[in-house]
């Protein structure tokens, strides 16, 4: 158990990702993307970038991510995709690729995702085709993006087959998080971002749990020094994580915690606007924090103390029962069986021993999952 109980001291905070040649920082802080001129300065080998952000982002942050790159010398060039998932797809991505060919994007000038996980997603897995790669920068702009999806590499788009089944592993050369940017985000966005911190103190750091059940809805309502602590913790576990295990064959899975249940509960809902990610693995997590209980892993008390947290800061805890939902556990257990972690034909499951301590298992019997999703389901 570690405990981390100090505030932040320095307005800007720098968090390294240590992968060798492939190493970035990720800067934290308020008011950054008026810095972002001279901070990309000093990375840029050539001062001609092409950002790549979507419709709404466009219409509240854009033009002060231009403003500061023209006052920094930085030629610009800027492609705008619709909002949301379907921007993940093989034709848009054909889109943008065409689009940064016309624009003679060379090899030695950068991209620059502006906007959440599906930008930095799409703009990243560009990047890495892009003449057989091109320098990008992330600039996330919702919470999840900041405290996931924008550190550690993991670039995509989703296949008429499944999510993100298309991708690779290519690392920014920056993160810049201006946490003021997420005073335009809806709370239901900020809430699915919250999710994702949550799993970093149940995963890794009860003492950062602890922070979190004092000052989650410092966090969620806007207080920008509980705002940069948060982001700053989750950034560097996940760094941690990801310095010691890039690929994924290791501790980088225990990142995955609630997210075997989530993903069935997302692909179970069509990958809709009813449950969005951050929600599904909420619940998904809970779910792992049971399971774990009933297998005797975590104590009862542990779990409960998990559970009042979601409900206290807002995140839901379960399935939301809709009359035109068919929620069958039998179903659900099937979305589980297709999931990328399964190997050798067994589920993947990452659960609790305590909080701030997962653990990866194969060796829950798939009954006594389809007897958790039935209680589940039912509550
Ligand atoms: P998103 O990118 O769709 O953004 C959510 C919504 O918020 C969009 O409508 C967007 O236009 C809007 N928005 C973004 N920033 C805003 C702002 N500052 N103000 C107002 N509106 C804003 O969703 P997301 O939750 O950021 O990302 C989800 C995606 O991330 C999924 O595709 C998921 O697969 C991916 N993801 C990737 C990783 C990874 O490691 N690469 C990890 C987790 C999730």
């Amino acid at each position: 158990m570690t405990s981390n109980l100090v505030e932040p001291t320095s307005p800007i905070s720098q968090v390294p990702v240590s992968l060798g040649a492939r190493s970035y920082d990720i800067l934290i802080g308020a008011n950054l993307i008026a810095q972002a001129g001279d901070k990309l300065r000093d990375i840029l080998r050539n001062p001609r970038v092409a950002i790549v952000t979507d419709e709404n982002v466009a219409a509240i942050h854009l033009q002060s991510l231009q403003n500061a790159l023209t006052d920094a010398g930085i030629e610009y060039s800027a492609l705008i995709f619709p909002h949301g998932e379907g921007s993940k797809t093989i034709s848009v991505y054909t889109d943008l690729m065409n689009q940064l060919l016309e624009a003679r994007i060379q090899r030695d000038e950068a991209l620059i995702a502006l906007g959440g996980g599906v930008i930095g997603d799409l703009t990243g897995f560009a990047a890495s085709t892009l003449r057989r790669g091109v320098d990008f920068i992330q600039i996330p702009t919702t919470l999840l993006s900041q405290v996931d999806s924008s550190v550690g590499g993991k670039t995509g788009i989703n296949a008429p087959q499944g999510k993100n089944l298309i991708g690779a592993f290519y690392q920014p050369r920056l993160v810049l998080a201006d946490i003021s940017i997420l005073d335009s985000l809806p709370r239901r966005e900020i809430l699915a971002g919250y999710a994702e911190i949550v799993k970093y103190g149940l995963l890794g750091d009860y003492g950062f749990f602890e922070w979190l059940e004092v000052n989650g809805k410092k966090v969620i309502e806007g207080d920008v020094a509980a705002r940069i602590y948060a982001v700053e913790q989750s950034v560097k576990a996940k760094a941690r994580i990801v310095a010691n295990d890039e690929r994924e064959s290791g501790v980088r899975a225990f990142l995955n915690l609630g997210h075997t249940f989530g993903h069935a509960l997302e692909a179970e809902t069509g990958y809709g606007p009813r449950l969005n990610h951050g929600e599904a693995v909420a619940i998904g997590m809970i779910m792992a924090a049971e399971l774990s209980a009933r297998l005797g892993h975590l104590n009862r008390q542990d779990c409960r103390r998990i559970r009042t947290h979601f409900e206290d800061v807002g995140l839901p805890v379960s399935v939301p029962l809709a009359s035109d939902m068919d929620w069958t556990a039998e179903k659900l257990l099937a979305h589980m069986r297709q999931d990328k972690k399964i190997s050798n034909g067994k589920i993947t499951l990452i659960l609790l021993k305590e909080i701030g301590e997962a653990f990866s298992t194969q060796a829950v019997a798939e009954a006594d999952i389809l007897s958790l999703l039935k209680q589940e389901i039912q509550e």
